[in-house]
């Protein structure tokens, strides 16, 4: 009879202890399906190898400033953890379009365009340095610029994430470009926050044809000697890479709160 018991009370221990090994991993399993996946980022970057965009101060074309950030923003998102979609490699072409159809069926929660500016003709001097053609302004023009779309269906988010980066911008002790502002023809654009340098642009196809939140950002001013110095250095560049990933961060805890 002894024997029995032990038997039933080991049989008992063994069930309870299963019971519980069960139920803990019922609640891992539980926790792994409701842990929230960090938000997939859509890098893209301006224009294409057969229009490479602005010439710059230096006679180097606005893409290669374009690629060059965007490879080192795609490496800071990643460090970080979150997932990065390019639009296109430094050697491939893409509509316009096609920019907007990666946005659209990759899953993707944000996405942004990165360009570096220029002016209207009437403030550029053409220059010639080395016998390269060059573009430098005839006034100071520094600083980067922020656009959103209204047309974006997402457009309340967008200009959130845009906020975000202003501040994340300003604390990098960079000032907002003001002169897509000005009365000239060519700009005149709405300036949405004048402190943030957020502008309202409406046609821009890859802002208002993506279906996720989306802006773009003009780093900074290529004509401008100043600027160009400032982009061009590659600890900025790296400073810039790590204010973006504070940027998505604080958006990701915003969408976090939201769901
Ligand atoms: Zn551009």
């Amino acid at each position: 009879m002894p024997n029995i018991v032990q038997r039933f009370k080991r049989h008992f221990l063994l069930l309870f202890i299963f019971g519980l090994i069960g139920t803990s991993c019922a609640c891992v399993t539980q926790a792994a399906a409701g842990e929230r996946q960090p938000l997939t980022v859509v890098l893209d970057s301006g224009h294409n190898p057969g229009q490479p965009g602005a010439l710059g101060v230096r006679g180097v074309y606005e893409i290669v400033y374009n690629d060059n950030l965007t490879a080192k923003i795609a490496d800071a998102l990643r460090t970080a953890g979150f997932p990065v979609v390019l639009t296109r490699t430094p050697t491939q072409n893409i509509s316009l379009d096609g920019r907007t159809q990666v946005a659209n069926t990759s899953h993707a929660d944000l996405f942004l365009a990165i360009h570096h500016d220029s002016a209207q003709p009437v403030y550029l001097d053409k220059v010639t340095r080395n016998e390269v053609v060059a573009y430098r302004s005839k006034k100071p023009l520094a600083g980067y610029s922020i656009f959103v779309s209204k047309l974006n269906p997402q457009f309340a988010d967008s200009y959130h994430f845009a906020e975000i980066m202003g501040q994340e911008m300003l604390r990098l002790g960079r000032s907002p470009a003001m002169h897509h502002a000005e009365n000239i023809p060519g700009e005149n654009r709405e300036l949405l926050n004048t402190t943030m340098g957020i502008y309202r642009f409406d046609d821009l196809i890859v802002l208002k044809k993506t279906n996720i939140p989306a802006v773009l950002l003009e780093v900074g001013v290529i004509v401008d000697p100043d600027d160009e110095h400032y982009v061009s250095s590659n600890g900025k560049q790296e400073a810039i890479s790590q204010a973006i990933v504070s940027a998505v961060r604080a958006y990701d805890r915003f969408q976090s709160k939201k769901r």
